[in-house]
């Protein structure tokens, strides 16, 4: 060490402290409630403890935390039969502003017993106070021998008076002195909410005002699984979510070791909606509501579900509302997708028909989860259902190898049951399967299901009648006066008759029923898809349409027949209606191109019955 060097201890300024805890260091005003309900918790647990440590202290009475609105003297009292504490606890746990008593208690204990059950860590908790008080009082007295009141007020300032104190009994008297701002905690409606939000799942009687255990006491979760009744858990669903019908299922999450979790995670009906923002996932500490945002410790997906879990040992700040990265989190949450993702596998298992039945509700959870994590992805991909033309499900895993062997690969899909109408028989009579992929999710699912698993891809219908079509067993009439194949000719005929650049026209013998197949570009299809999925409203783009005209169709000979002839208005309404019948096959027409499809229909049918 130079002989110029010293060394000194920060020190702090305690009049400058003491606004900031209480404009800073808790965003919330609301939770005063909840450190002062956990403290006098705390209070409760200690003396429970010590009368098994300590002789010569009892505990007799029910614990119990009350609560108390005086609205004439603008007071509200958190009243506990707890420990309480001496003139020197108070000024040690008290007056030391960030000195624990709570953990100076787990420590001077730990040997006992690992899990104290205590809530208290950081010694701010009381401070909050200070947010909607302009003065606190304490009364109180200790559980200890020969304990005597003490009294206890600050106004806010760094001045306190102590003092002989009033109590009779042992426990804590918390009387805080409402200011302007807080009034709302003057009202017994606000407060019961508070107590609701916060202590709902604390495992004592806490009373308000004249009502009497107002809340729910020992949480579901705590219980372990194999004690707990199917209709206990709907009814802690209930407790959670009030007026949400039945859950699915649920997963009941209960770990020691190596970290402490417990929990209940429910499958909601219904999650067609995609949005994370609600919250759904409750999060807890030692039984303390703490946050429904639990954005920072479960992966995206997982918020589609509901429930609440209690975490212990979560590293939180102080404000124990924002949880901080850390890898903890991280083994945490990867624990819950496990556990979820074998819930879903065992289900599969246990009962396929059932399966099937929750499938409808639970399968954009499923493959959003699938594209989110990669854990999930492993424990579900052999679980993911695809329904076909006819209703049916079926496993994904089980369609792969028949595709590839039998289809190039190609698995078909029709984004509507009504896109499939027309081309029904065709798929059918080729034994090739259709699959209904309507879902919102669907688009991205599909390129995701392809890039995972090798050697298959998804065929949009229209594509596909294309691609499977065959030319085989159809010969075609070379024209005698052109020389000319029916497929050399069409081609012009229609691009003619059109007068438009909007459709390419090709042609050859197929075994297809219609005259001709329209189909959009596949790429094409999915990139406006997604494009219009990312920037709603916005104008889809040009179509890029390709319409293939059957060669070996009576129907065509006949428009080049016409054509021959001379014909040119006949030729021109049977080419129109010819294209609008391939589009009609496998979307609605729209503006313009419906209101000439009609008028043209009524003239045809005219024409017919005229003749
Ligand atoms: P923490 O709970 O994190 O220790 P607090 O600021 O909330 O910090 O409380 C400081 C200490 O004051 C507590 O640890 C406890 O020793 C004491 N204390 C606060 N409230 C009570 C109470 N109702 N009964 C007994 N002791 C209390
Ligand atoms: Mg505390």
């Amino acid at each position: 060490m130079s002989k110029t060097q010293q060394q000194g201890k920060l020190s702090i300024n305690t009049t400058n402290i003491l606004p900031i805890i209480k404009k800073w260091l808790y965003s919330d005003h609301d939770i005063f409630i909840r450190e002062l309900v956990s403290n006098a918790f705390d209070a409760i647990t200690k003396r429970q403890k010590l009368t098994t440590l300590e002789s010569d202290i009892t505990f007799d009475e029910t614990p119990e935390i009350s609560i108390r609105i005086d609205k004439k003297k603008k007071t509200l009292t958190i009243s506990d039969n707890g420990v309480g504490m001496t003139a020197e606890e108070v000024e040690k746990y008290i007056t030391q502003i960030a000195f624990s008593g709570a953990e100076d208690f787990v420590k001077k204990y730990e040997s006992e017993d690992k899990d104290a059950g205590i809530i208290g860590h950081f010694g701010l908790g009381f401070y909050s106070s200070f947010m909607v008080a302009s003065s606190v009082e304490i009364q109180t007295l200790s559980s200890s021998k020969d304990a005597k009141p003490v009294y206890w007020r600050c106004d806010g300032e760094t001045d306190y008076v102590i003092d002989k104190g009033t109590r009779t009994t042992v426990g804590t008297d918390i009387i805080l002195f409402i200011d302007k701002e807080g009034k709302e905690f003057l009202e017994e409606s606000k407060v019961e909410e508070l107590l609701k939000k916060y202590a709902n799942f604390l495992p004592v009687k806490i009373n308000l005002n004249d009502k009497e255990a107002i809340t729910n006491g020992q949480p579901l979760w705590d219980k372990s699984p194999q004690d707990v009744k199917e209709e206990e858990y709907k009814e802690f669903y209930q407790t959670l979510f009030p007026f949400s019908g039945e859950p699915l299922f649920w997963v009941h999450l209960n770990v020691d070791y190596p970290f402490n979790l417990k929990g209940i995670i429910y499958f909601p009906k219904l999650m067609h909606e995609l949005d994370t923002s609600k919250s759904r996932i409750q999060l807890f500490c030692q039984n303390v509501f703490v946050s429904d945002n639990v954005n920072n410790i479960l992966p995206e997906f997982l918020t589609l579900l509901q429930g609440a879990i209690d975490c212990p040992e979560l590293p939180l700040n102080v404000s124990r509302s924002q949880l901080q990265n850390d890898p903890y989190v991280q083994k945490i949450s990867n624990h819950i997708v496990k556990k979820v993702g074998d819930e879903l596998a065992k289900r599969f298992k246990k009962s396929f028909d059932e399966f099937k039945n929750d499938w409808k509700d639970i399968h954009p959870f499923i493959k959003f989860g699938m594209m989110n994590n990669d854990t999930f992805f492993k424990k579900t991909e052999k679980i993911v259902l695809l329904t076909q033309s006819n209703n049916e499900l079926v496993v994904l895993s089980d369609i792969v190898e028949p595709a590839k062997e039998k289809n190039n690969g190609k698995i078909v899909y029709a984004q509507s049951k009504d896109q499939v109408v027309a081309h029904k028989s065709f798929f059918e009579k080729k034994e090739i399967p259709v699959f209904i992929l309507d879902a919102v999710i669907d688009h991205h699912f599909v390129q995701f299901i392809e890039s995972k698993i090798d050697g298959i891809s998804f065929l949009s219908i229209d594509n596909a009648v294309k691609e499977f079509a065959s030319s085989e067993n159809t010969e075609e009439i070379v024209d005698a006066d052109t020389n000319k194949k029916p497929s050399e000719i069409l081609p012009e005929i229609f691009k003619e008759a059109l007068g438009n650049d909007d459709i390419t026209f090709e042609s050859k013998p197929m075994d297809i029923s219609g005259p001709a197949v329209i189909y959009e570009d596949e790429m094409m299809k999915r990139f406006s898809q997604m494009n219009q999925f990312m920037q709603r409203g916005t104008a889809a783009l040009p179509k890029k349409l390709t319409c293939i005209l059957n060669s070996s169709s009576s129907l065509l000979k006949t428009v080049i027949d016409l054509h021959k002839s001379g014909k040119n208005d006949q030729v021109k309404v049977a080419c129109q209606h010819v294209v609008d019948l391939a589009v009609l096959s496998n979307q609605p027409l729209e503006g313009q191109q419906l209101e000439s499809f009609l008028s043209r229909s009524f003239d045809l049918l005219d024409a017919k019955l005229t003749d």
